[in-house]
């Protein structure tokens, strides 16, 4: 687990603890939530948030809710509330487990509170603080006002309580069109000219006649967000409603509306307070979802999990593991400044948590022949090697050494360049390199074949039968390089992955650039790899260290009994440093 260090909102939080502040009866003293709205898919900034409040929940004995804020019928569609709980769920957090002490997580979604936040709304109203505004958008858009320039009242500003309650009932019945009427909240007689353009008059309640996912047909008015939101956090009796600093300009409305409300007597006191904090800024992603969505209707990736993705569920296929996520959003901390992390910090998490836990495995993703012209055809010797070299107590794995083997491409080089120390050929008076192959033996390279274009197809050595790993023998062989080999004869060929950062740049869209100039056009490649025959038993989601190569993870959505397909994570070190 992740060591805690403070910030300002656990600050917060233990000074409200210290001072009683949300003390009630038969509820844990922090209650937070986590409240997306389930019109796409969840992505790495969302992930912090999940993490900020679950975990103020976790670390304090309190609860967090995931609240879906499902009050956009034309946007929202049962298919994102699934994948939405699949990843807060991936992520490590849940809600079905009941805690002995009732602080347990639960699982809420605004479209419950309809019936409640209309009969608020009907309060509003009659007592004064809210009217139905019968103006057209466009004019209401025009009497608005903007920051330099103060908004002109509505000519219905001033309509009778009784008569905006009855139009406020047709509209719910259904006797208008869409943008027929609106409500509106009125925060004070002189509103319209509020310096905060969120309290000039905000829309609580429009006509949208539109199916919802989880309600039907049975309304055709539905709340706006910064209405329900506040009226959502003091019904779940949230104590620290946590949110980025986007809603700062909206928490005057928060708390005169829960004010307000709480003075008709609909809830429980103290009523709900909001804290912002900086949004996740990760370079090399975007994160916005229109763009998200651009990149997955124009087939630039292969989905919203192509593993390319910011996405948690692409994050998740790519081989994130929740724990690297949850390592990420505590090591940077919460601020309330704006700024940009690096996505090499996120990186870093990953192989931190990935290093002590994945098992070693051999895999040639670039394959070139090498023949040990002196070893007896079908012969086969036995090689073993720790399955994690700093745990032994997990085992060996074994594979076989043969006349035949697969190593990579780039080591060997005919004419090798200085400072080169794998496999070249002799080249006049000088023999050729001796280096050794992995658990198994020291070789001399002999020479090698070119087919018709002059394309190296094989390498040939000798072998040294009293330098196996080892034994004592081995130790009496000096060599400089140290290869990885898979024997052609057991080979398990596989279908390999190499994902790397999808853009090149560090802030794709910054400054309103066009973020699809910047892909990278090597994001993703290809191969056909031979794996250690071991690896026809990976399991879906199963992680590996390919030995100096970099993590690779199963692929969970393509792999099918003994025919796994790997996706690469993340390689061994950082090639993206400057
Ligand atoms: P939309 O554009 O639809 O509003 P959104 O990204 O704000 O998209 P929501 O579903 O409203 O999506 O987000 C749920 C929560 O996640 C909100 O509280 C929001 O503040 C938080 N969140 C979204 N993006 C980030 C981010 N980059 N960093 C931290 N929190 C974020
Ligand atoms: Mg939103
Ligand atoms: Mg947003």
């Amino acid at each position: 687990a992740p060591v805690l260090t403070s910030n300002f909102l656990r600050a917060i939080v233990e000074s409200d603890l210290a001072a009683g502040t949300h003390t009630r009866t038969g509820l844990p003293p922090v209650i937070t939530r986590f409240p997306p709205e389930p019109n796409g898919y969840l992505h790495i900034g969302h992930a912090k948030s999940i993490c900020v409040n679950f975990g103020l929940a976790r670390d304090f004995g309190g609860r967090c809710n995931l609240r879906f804020d499902d009050t956009n019928p034309a946007k929202e569609e049962q298919e994102y509330v699934d994948t939405i709980i699949d990843s807060v769920k991936w992520l490590g957090f849940n809600w079905e487990s009941d805690g002995p002490d009732g602080t347990e997580n639960h699982l809420h979604y605004a479209s419950d509170y309809f019936e409640q936040l209309y009969a608020m709304a009907e309060y509003l109203i009659t007592a004064g603080f809210a009217y139905v505004d019968s103006q057209s958008a466009d004019e209401m858009a025009a009497n608005r006002g903007n920051f330099n320039q103060p908004g002109k009242n509505s000519p219905f500003r001033n309509r009778p309580a009784d008569e905006s309650l009855a139009l406020f009932r047709a509209m719910r019945a259904g006797q208008f069109p869409d943008g027929a009427h609106i409500l509106r909240a009125k925060v004070s007689e002189d509103a319209m000219a509020a310096p905060n353009m969120n309290l000039r008059d905000p829309a609580i309640y429009r006509i949208r006649h539109a199916h919802h996912h989880r309600t039907g047909d049975a309304w055709c008015i539905y709340p706006m967000y910064d209405y329900t939101h506040p009226i959502s956090d003091a019904l779940e009796n949230i104590t620290h409603s946590v949110c980025t600093l986007e809603f700062q300009d909206h928490r005057p409305f928060y708390d005169w509306l829960l004010e307000t409300l709480s003075a008709g007597g609909f809830f429980r006191l103290p009523v709900p307070r909001q804290y912002e904090f900086a949004r996740l800024n990760l370079t090399y992603v975007v994160t916005s979802k229109r763009k998200l969505r651009q990149l997955v209707d124009e087939g630039i990736v292969d989905g919203w999990d192509d593993p390319r993705m910011p996405t948690l569920v692409g994050l998740r296929r790519r081989g994130f593991t929740p724990d690297s996520v949850q390592l990420f959003c505590e090591r940077i901390g919460v601020t309330k400044s704006d700024g940009w992390i690096d996505m090499s910090t996120f990186e870093g998490c990953l192989r931190e948590d990935l290093d002590p836990k994945a098992p070693r495995a051999s895999a040639v993703l670039r394959p070139l022949k090498l023949v040990i012209d002196n070893f007896a055809d079908g012969e086969s010797v036995a090689c073993e090697s720790p399955v994690h070299p700093h745990f032994p107590e997990r085992g060996l794995r074994s594979f076989p050494l043969t006349k035949h083997l697969w190593i990579e491409e780039d080591d060997f080089m005919e004419v090798p360049s200085k400072g080169y120390f794998r496999l070249y050929p002799p080249s006049g008076d000088k023999p050729g390199s001796r280096v050794r192959l992995r658990y198994g033996f020291v070789v001399e390279c002999t020479g090698f074949d070119k087919d018709e274009n002059g394309k190296v197809v094989a390498v040939h050595c000798n072998y040294f039968e009293d330098s196996r790993s080892g034994t004592d023998g081995s130790a009496t062989y000096k060599v400089k390089g140290n290869i990885h080999w898979v024997s052609a004869a057991t080979a398990l060929e596989a279908e390999v992955r190499l994902y790397d950062r999808l853009f090149t740049i560090p802030q794709p869209d910054a400054g309103g650039k066009d973020f699809k100039l910047a892909l990278n056009p090597n994001a993703k490649e290809v191969v056909r790899a031979y794996l250690e025959p071991g690896m026809a038993a990976a399991l879906p989601e199963q992680r590996f260290q390919f030995e100096r190569h970099g993590y690779f993870i199963a692929d969970h959505v393509d792999s099918t009994p003994g025919k796994p397909v790997f996706n690469r994570i993340v390689t061994l070190k950082d090639s993206w440093a400057a």
